[in-house]
């Protein structure tokens, strides 16, 4: 192995789109087609597939030879956290398969535990605060992309959150945790189609609150839940909220 930096920055390559715009493809902003749609899912992808790259031509592997997948094993079994990138954790994950349901880690059956515990373990790589690692922004970003490949994982409304949001993460448009909440409260009031007409971020988070929501979405700007165990050396990752 070659020898790798402690804690490296992920998702530093490469340019991110300038502007949102609509996917030539689904026909949505691009990024919200994810990860069904092609176009979408290369353009959210990029980030991670270029880390993942970078890794493998460090380590003089190819694309889909046969040492990739034990690269992404050893990336996966390594406990010595913060060794490989986040974006490679994520990408590692991708290469292969539960070993109890089979399906990608962390995108099994609710009850699978093994992906339970995938799931717990790449959030063991959150290191908000450390910004030179991962931003915010990209925190935002991670969590959004893990959502919607499994979405079944969590309460709709979550997920049509990030859904609704990915477009605007992709170019670096962090909503805050208030924002994030009245997104919420109008997809649960059967807003989403309205919501996902919004071209702008602006539009999208500048919605009025909605009258039902507006008690407990005070005390909601300080009381954040994770959709996912928090990390565990990280009880209050609640700057980017999962869950809004
Ligand atoms: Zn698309
Ligand atoms: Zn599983």
């Amino acid at each position: 192995m070659a020898d790798h930096q402690p804690f490296p920055a992920g998702a530093r390559r490469g340019e991110r789109p300038a502007a949102v715009s609509a996917c030539p493809s689904c026909g949505d902003l691009a990024g919200r087609g994810y990860p069904e749609c092609r176009f979408c899912a290369e353009l959210v992808d990029q980030a991670w597939l270029q880390d993942w790259q970078a890794l493998l031509a460090a380590e003089q592997l190819s694309e889909g030879g046969s040492g990739e997948r034990e690269l992404a094993e050893l990336v996966l079994d390594d406990d010595e956290i913060g060794r490989f990138s986040w974006t490679c954790t994520d990408w590692a994950m991708t290469l292969v398969r539960c070993s109890h349901c089979a399906s990608e880690p962390a995108t099994g059956p609710l009850d699978c535990v093994r992906c339970s515990m995938a799931e717990a373990t790449r959030w063991s790589w959150d290191h908000s605060g450390t910004p030179d690692v991962i931003t915010p922004e990209d925190h935002a970003l991670r969590v959004a992309r893990a959502v919607l490949r499994a979405p079944h994982r969590h309460r709709a409304v979550v997920a049509s959150t990030w859904r609704l949001l990915i477009p605007f993460l992709l170019v670096g448009e962090l909503a805050t945790t208030g924002q994030i909440q009245r997104v919420r409260a109008h997809v649960l009031a059967g807003h989403y189609e309205e919501l996902a007409a919004c071209a702008t971020h602006v539009q999208l988070t500048g919605l009025p609150e909605l009258y039902w929501r507006r008690d407990d979405s005070h005390r909601g700007d300080h009381q954040v839940r994770l959709d996912h165990p928090p990390p565990p050396r990280e009880a209050e990752a609640d700057q980017v909220p999962t869950e809004a």
